[in-house]
C-alpha cells in the first residue's frame, strides 16, 4: 500500500490509537469535528497541529506518526519517559480542506495504489510543479495553466463523494466561477467556503484588495489563482464588512490561551506541508524586552529542530499580524511553525521520493521533537 491519507483512512487510524483520550472539540461550518486527542497527565503542556492548510497532507500525516510514537512508545520514544507532559494533538486543524484536496488526490491515486506506482506519479507532480514555479521566474504574468493542474485537470467538485453533500455543494458553487483554472482542486488550502485559515486575521493585506475589489493573484506555481475569491488559495474572510474569525481558529486559539492563562502552556508546533523551514520569531509588535525574552526562548527550540532536521531559519519580518500563526507565535510563548518537507509540491509531491525525502522527513522530525521533550530545561 502507499502512504496517502484520506479523511477516511485518518479516521480509522485516529481509533486505533487506542492508549489516546479524545477530548472535546468543535464542529466546522459543514458539520465535521476537528479531532482534538491528548496523552498524558504531566505538568507541561504541550500542543501539536497539523493539517491547517487543507492541501498539507504530509502534516497531517506526522502528526498522526507522533501521535501512534509518543502513546505506543514506539521506536525514537521506546524509553520516552512522559510522566512530565500532556500532550495536546489536532492532526486535521482544517478537515473541510483536506477531505477537497484528498478527494482530487484519488481521482489520480487510489488507496490500493502500489507504493512505487504511486511514487511514480508524486515525483511527476513534484517535477511538474518545479518547472511552474521555474516558468514564472521567467513570466511573472503568465497566467496559463499550470502543469502540475494539467494532471489533474479531471478532479471537479465531483471526485468529492455523496457522503459530503453540504461540503461538496459548497465546492460545486466555489469552482462555478470560471476564473478558477481547471485541476486547481488540487492544491487546496481553504476551509469548505474558500477561506484560507492562515489569512484569517483582521490586519491581513487581502481584506483591502477585496473592500478595493482589486484582482489579485497567488504567487509562484499559484499565480493564476486569485486569492481575492474564495477558492483553493483563498480569502481571509467571509463577509468583508464585518470581520469574523473562523471557527478552526477560535478552537485552536481558544485551546492555546485557556492553557497560557492556567500557565500550563510550555510549547506549540504547528506543522505545515513543504519548505524544510523554521518559523520561531514572534512578530515584532511586543514591547522589545517582552520580543527578546521570547525570541531567546524560541531560539533554543529552533536550534535544537534544526540540529535534528537541517531545517532553514526563517527571518520573517512581519510588523503586524498578517497571517494567523504569526498572531499566535506572538501571543503564546513558545510556538513554532515547521514547514515539513524539503521536497516541494503540495499535496503529493513530498511522496515522490520515499527513501530520501518521505522516510527521512517522518523520521527525522520525530527525533527532533523527542531531543526537544527530553531538555527538560527549555521547554
Ligand atoms: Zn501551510
Amino acid at each position: 500500500m502507499n502512504y496517502i491519507l484520506d479523511y477516511e483512512l485518518i479516521n480509522d487510524k485516529l481509533q486505533n490509537l487506542k492508549n489516546l483520550k479524545k477530548n472535546k472539540s468543535v464542529k466546522t461550518r459543514f458539520g465535521y469535528e476537528i479531532p482534538y486527542y491528548i496523552y498524558g497527565s504531566g505538568s507541561k503542556h504541550i500542543v501539536f497541529v497539523g493539517g491547517t492548510h487543507g492541501s498539507e497532507i504530509i502534516s497531517v500525516d506526522f502528526v498522526l506518526n507522533l501521535m501512534d510514537e509518543i502513546s505506543n512508545k514506539k521506536n525514537i520514544f521506546k524509553d520516552f519517559d512522559s510522566s512530565d507532559y500532556t500532550f495536546h494533538f489536532i492532526p486535521v486543524h482544517n478537515p473541510e480542506g483536506f477531505i477537497v484536496s484528498t478527494s482530487a488526490i484519488r481521482t489520480k491515486i487510489s488507496r490500493d495504489m502500489p507504493l512505487s506506482e504511486c511514487e511514480k506519479i508524486c515525483k511527476e507532480y513534484y517535477l511538474k510543479y518545479k518547472i511552474d514555479d521555474i516558468n514564472v521566474n521567467n513570466d511573472k504574468n503568465d497566467r496559463s495553466l499550470k502543469e502540475h493542474q494539467k494532471m489533474f485537470k479531471n478532479a471537479t467538485y465531483e471526485c468529492i463523494p455523496d457522503i459530503h453533500p453540504k461540503l461538496k455543494d459548497s465546492i460545486k458553487n466555489i469552482f462555478s466561477n470560471d476564473k478558477l483554472p481547471p485541476g486547481s482542486m488540487i492544491c487546496y488550502r481553504a476551509n469548505g467556503i474558500g477561506i484560507e485559515l492562515n489569512r484569517n486575521t483582521i490586519f491581513n493585506h487581502g481584506l483591502e484588495d477585496i473592500k478595493n475589489k482589486r484582482e489579485v493573484y497567488a504567487t509562484n506555481r499559484y499565480n493564476n489563482i486569485l486569492n481575492t475569491i474564495p477558492g483553493p488559495i483563498g480569502i481571509p474572510c467571509n463577509n468583508i464588512d464585518n470581520f469574523e474569525y473562523e471557527i478552526e481558529n477560535i478552537f485552536l486559539y481558544k485551546l492555546l490561551d485557556n492553557l497560557d492563562k492556567e500557565n500550563k502552556l510550555s510549547c506549540c508546533f504547528l506543522f505545515h506541508g513543504t519548505g524544510g523551514e523554521i518559523y520561531y520569531k514572534p512578530i515584532m509588535t511586543l514591547d522589545k524586552k517582552e520580543y527578546k525574552k521570547k525570541l531567546k526562548e524560541n531560539y533554543k527550540i529552533a536550534k535544537i529542530y534544526q540540529k535534528y532536521t537541517d531545517y532553514k531559519f526563517m527571518d520573517n519580518k512581519d510588523k503586524i499580524f498578517e497571517s494567523f500563526d504569526g498572531f499566535l507565535r506572538t501571543a503564546f510563548k513558545k510556538t513554532l511553525l515547521i514547514e515539513l518537507s524539503k521536497m516541494g509540491g503540495n499535496p503529493i509531491g513530498p511522496y515522490g521520493d520515499i527513501k530520501n525525502n518521505y522516510i527521512p522527513t517522518i523520521s527525522n522530525n520525530l527525533i527532533a521533537i523527542r531531543n526537544i521533550l527530553d531538555k527538560k530545561t527549555i521547554i
